[in-house]
């Protein structure tokens, strides 16, 4: 009986070891650390390489994987924050099932690094997010052609879920220098600087989780919101303007220097100095109170309508008395912003942000400017 039982367990022990001979996935881990990785928008960076289209990256991708060529492939954090747990999620065309990739377990904010695919020198096997096992024996001589995958991430921890909430929105980011002639007298700020990259790198992360927001949505539809002719949007009229904001494809983004924000269809988004600065210390006002107002000018609104100043703008004693306060785009934006600052819910923080010597504390500042330079500018 004893050896009946022993042979039963050498037997399960052997099966168990030879199915993992045959087909054990490993998930391959990377760090991506300042002894490995490059960085992104580098003081010594020119203004070149900051606007470099290679750098224009989609918002809902923070954590962009980008195919180089057949045999490599490039990670980029484009997040002024350190991040963690990373998984990696791929797409091959042929295979209708999205595999387990890789797995990165530290990027540091704006690291970006080149690597090989892991399958060309270890194994081939990988778990598909359903569970199967998928070989790519088939592309370990040809590589992988870089029109035929694409790539995700995913992750658990609370801050990746907010930045994978970002992927409601359609927008690609680019830093762009609108002032090409480096005219002192344009409305455009000479040269965009790395520090304003990475400022702003954090602003719109921030600016897309206000806009992402359930509360957001929620408002906006209850908000009395006209349009250019000072008609009356109904509720299947500012869904459609909603969508139509989420679905923004572009904002190519400038420092404007004698308003505190530029806006134009179909593109054009900037926002100032002062802007910059104190998006993270009072996001209420003028940074949300700005930024959508220029949203609004990228959808083709102009000031005669509350996609852009709210209405009325400076409410009279009599209209404060019979309850009437501003309503618009911009009114909503401020709500939303202060509630995620009093929640302490907004993304990008004083306490993650990897270079704290980007700002400078002049908050009491960023209400005089805010007044001296008005509110904005359409292009
Ligand atoms: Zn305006």
């Amino acid at each position: 009986m004893r050896e009946v039982f022993l042979t039963i367990i050498c037997l399960i022990a052997f099966s168990c070891s030879k199915d993992k001979d045959n087909g054990t996935t490993s998930i391959k881990e990377y760090s991506f650390g300042e002894s490995n990785s490059e960085l992104m928008y580098k003081d010594s960076d020119d203004v070149s390489e900051i606007t470099s289209s290679d750098l224009r990256y989609e918002i809902g991708k923070i954590i962009r994987v980008k195919p180089i060529d057949n045999f490599t492939i490039e990670v980029a954090n484009f997040a002024p924050i350190d991040l963690e747990d990373i998984k990696i999620l791929a797409q091959i065309d042929g295979i209708d099932q999205q595999l387990n990739f890789f797995k990165i377990n530290k990027i540091n904010a704006h690291a970006t690094k080149q690597v090989r695919y892991s399958f060309l020198d270890e194994g081939t096997l990988f778990n598909s997010t359903t569970g199967e096992k998928i070989d790519l024996t088939e592309y370990k001589e040809s590589g992988i052609g870089t029109e035929n995958i694409t790539f995700n991430f995913s992750g658990d921890s609370e801050i990746l879920t907010k930045l994978k909430s970002l992927n409601k929105l359609n927008w690609e980011i680019k830093w762009h220098d609108y002032n090409l002639y480096n005219d002192p007298n344009d409305k455009w700020k000479l040269d965009i600087a790395p520090k304003d990259a990475r400022r702003l790198s954090g602003l719109m992360i921030n600016l897309g989780y206000i806009l992402v927001s359930k509360e957001f949505e929620q408002e906006f539809l209850n908000e009395v919101i006209f349009d250019n002719e000072k008609d009356t949007l109904n509720q299947t009229e500012k869904e459609l303007v909603f969508n139509k904001l989420l679905d923004l494809d572009y904002f190519q983004v400038g420092i404007p220097t004698t308003t505190s924000g530029r806006g134009g269809a179909p593109y054009v988004f900037g926002l100032a100095e002062h802007i910059l600065n104190g998006y993270m210390t009072s996001p209420e006002r003028p940074f949300t109170w700005i930024a959508v107002h220029e949203i609004g000018h990228m959808l083709g609104y102009y000031h005669d309508s509350n996609m852009t100043y709210p209405s009325p703008r400076y409410p009279t004693p009599e209209e404060e008395a019979n309850g009437i306060y501003p309503q618009g785009i911009s009114e909503v934006g401020t709500r939303i912003a202060e509630l995620l600052q009093t929640r302490g819910d907004f993304i990008v923080t004083p306490n993650n942000y990897y270079k704290p010597e980007d700002f400078t504390d002049n908050s009491s500042r960023n209400k005089r400017h805010f007044h001296v330079l008005g509110a904005c500018d359409t292009d």
